[in-house]
């Protein structure tokens, strides 16, 4: 098995917010991100005929798989979630994140979020000392918080960006604003 090359994750700024799915499918559909449904994958989809305007690669030389070919990686959305309560996901390219009233690094981040509530957690900047959820630091895109999340596989961290059209879609079949992260699992 080769590394997992990564994943772009969408979900609402707020981690307490949770969409419903029903209304976000009809639009994504509707706008060409989602395809059909893939057979035998919980809650996937192949990617729609707009993925590739409403999701834009960087680079040229990118090849994207859009279609499933054996057991090899390709490019497919799926939703993850709806979760009771804020879920964190992290994997090999997260960070320790800053805090955003000192800038300093919170580098005890794992012993901060493992096995924990963290829809209850304050976690204290050593720096500072001031006292944030976790979801307060600025995690640069490598790491997030929700308690329902879309994610777009595979996709290389920051090799993909989703445009204003996509944010204004999700936003307005939701009712609320939302925010994009990479993952890449250990
Ligand atoms: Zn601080």
């Amino acid at each position: 098995m080769s590394a997992h090359t990564g994943r772009l994750l969408l979900s609402p700024q707020d981690p307490f917010l949770l969409p419903e799915r029903a209304p976000l499918t009809a639009t994504l559909s509707e706008a060409g991100l989602l395809g059909t449904p893939l057979e035998g994958r919980n809650q996937a989809f192949a990617v729609g005929e707009r993925f590739l305007q409403l999701v834009i690669f960087a680079g040229c030389s990118v090849r994207i798989e859009l279609s499933p070919i054996g057991e090899a990686p390709f490019c497919h959305i799926r939703f993850t979630g709806p979760f009771r309560q804020p879920v964190f996901l992290s994997g090999r390219n997260t960070r320790p994140p800053r805090c955003r009233s000192c800038r300093g690094r919170l580098r005890s981040w794992r012993e901060a979020l493992s096995g924990r509530d963290n829809a209850g957690v304050q976690i204290t900047c050593p720096a500072c000392s001031e006292a944030s959820p976790p979801w307060g630091y600025d995690w640069k895109g490598q790491a997030g918080f929700g308690r329902l999340f879309i994610r777009v596989e595979e996709v290389f961290p920051g090799e993909a960006t989703p445009t204003p059209a996509l944010m204004g879609l999700l936003e307005g079949s939701s009712g609320c604003k939302w925010q994009h992260f990479y993952i890449q699992d250990d």
